[in-house]
């Protein structure tokens, strides 16, 4: 769907105005805000991390924290300021304690996401760690093995990455890796890497469901 910028602004604003009043699923309860996503509408490149942590829920922007001055850091250094890009995050709310996001509350969610990538439509989406990677890669792989490529994803690319978090508590390792995969967003913005004619037309369409568990218990 080819959407002018002012129109794709608007319908983010709109959708974020929903997302403010949502209560789809339990993580509303201990949320002091809903944590959007914030950046340019109509950036090339879309970051998608896990979930707002405390920072995030008292701000209600996303990477805010330690986390996002290490992206801020990496975007810096293949050119980008935060204005260039748009950032969101698997689930909106901030799961209690920092706990993982569960998948019901992932798939509560999942339709703001799926709305939010196309309506920015960005060139290329990095996916941060392993929530946002096997959520839109469909896939059970774990990050340090699926990382390091650029791989071509509903008529664009997908370059999965660590969450910055785990290059703050890991090796230079972890960070090292990050750069690389940062150069592979590069790569896709100079044009030195292109998506095959016949995927470019295609809707974003991210994760399957999971599993009804009221399904789980006719067989369990
Ligand atoms: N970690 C995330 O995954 N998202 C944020 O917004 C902040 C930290
Ligand atoms: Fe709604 Fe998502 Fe927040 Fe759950 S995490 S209440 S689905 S906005």
């Amino acid at each position: 769907m080819i959407e002018l910028p002012e129109d794709r602004a608007a319908e983010l604003a709109a959708l974020a105005a929903e997302a403010a009043q949502c209560t789809k699923c339990r993580l509303a309860e201990g949320r002091l805000n809903v944590v959007f996503g914030a950046g340019d509408p109509d950036a090339d490149v879309m970051f998608v991390g896990e979930g707002p942590g405390q920072r995030e829920d008292e701000q209600g922007f996303p990477f805010v924290g330690p986390s996002g001055r290490l992206l801020d850091e990496l975007l810096g250094e293949v050119g980008l300021a935060r204005s260039d890009v748009y950032i969101g995050n698997v689930v909106k709310c901030r799961p209690p304690g920092n706990r993982d996001p569960r998948p019901d509350e992932i798939d509560a969610c999942k339709p703001y996401l799926r709305r939010q990538l196309r309506l920015v439509d960005p060139k290329v989406v990095v996916t941060l760690g392993n929530f946002s990677t096997k959520l839109l890669l469909n896939t059970e792989m774990g990050i340090t093995r699926l990382r390091g490529t650029a791989y071509e994803w509903w008529g664009r690319f997908l370059v999965p990455t660590f969450h910055p978090a785990a290059a703050l508590r890991g090796s230079a390792r972890v960070l090292e890796e990050m750069r690389y995969d940062f150069g592979l967003v590069e790569s896709v913005l100079q044009g030195k890497l292109r998506v095959s004619e016949a995927d470019s037309s295609s809707e974003i369409e991210i994760g399957p469901s999971a599993p009804d568990p009221e399904q789980l218990d006719l067989f369990g």
